[in-house]
């Protein structure tokens, strides 16, 4: 990952100030939010890829925004800055979406290992560039690579080919990629689906008429199939 970003979300001034010198300080780009409530538009603007998250927040208890992110289908690691080794807390946390924790007061040095860990673990997932046939797509980078140029995509279809990726063997339909990667409260407009599909498919595609990467399951939706 070029350069990693990191969202803290942290009301605590000191402690955020503290890490965010010491990320910044290690070539990460950095935002910091104070508030809970603030955090899940925070990485909707920020697009993060990983968050530090407090759990008792003004505005939003970090369990909730937890809870919010994932319901948007945000993929991002989540650690949870815990102030107790209360292990209720923290099974409640993990069924909330968080992928790890850390229990106050921490080293910095554990902090970093487990960053660290989650940012190989999705790097692992979605760093290397796919072999599809005909061009490379690096999602990390955000484009497709064919006869040595370089197509853009666009961030939306970085989370579409990211959401089809997560859910094979299965297919996705349009009202759930409507709702979790569009971000739409109810599913009207499906042909929004479809439009963008054919879109990335003359990006990602050999020949987008008859596309191998992802295909159209009848009354089902798209699956990737590679
Ligand atoms: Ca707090």
């Amino acid at each position: 990952m070029a350069q990693a970003r990191i969202l803290i979300v942290e009301d605590e001034e000191s402690l955020r100030i503290g890490l965010n010198e010491t990320f910044a300080g290690e070539g990460f780009a950095v935002q910091i939010c104070p508030r809970g409530d603030a955090a899940v538009a925070a990485v909707g603007a920020f697009k993060p890829d990983l968050m530090l998250l407090d759990l008792m927040l003004p505005g939003m208890h970090g369990m909730e925004v937890c809870k919010h992110l994932r319901a948007q289908g945000a993929t991002l690691p989540i650690i949870m800055l815990t102030a107790l080794a209360d292990e209720k807390q923290i099974v409640e946390g993990l069924k909330a979406g968080a992928d790890d924790y850390i229990t106050k007061p921490f080293r910095l040095a554990e902090l970093h290992a487990r960053v660290a860990a989650q940012l190989r673990r999705v790097q692992a997932a979605f760093g290397a560039p796919l072999e599809l046939p005909g061009c490379k797509l690096d999602l990390t980078r955000g484009e497709v690579l064919r006869d040595g140029k370089a197509v853009a995509l666009t961030q939306l279809e970085v989370e579409l080919v990211k959401y089809l990726l997560k859910a094979k063997p299965n297919a996705v339909s349009r009202d759930e990629l409507l709702t979790k990667v569009w971000g739409y409260k109810e599913a009207v407009a499906t042909r929004t689906v479809d439009m963008a599909i054919a879109k990335l498919r003359a990006k990602i595609e050999q020949d987008k008429e008859k596309p191998r990467v992802i295909a159209t399951v009848r009354d089902a939706g798209y699956r990737w199939e590679l």
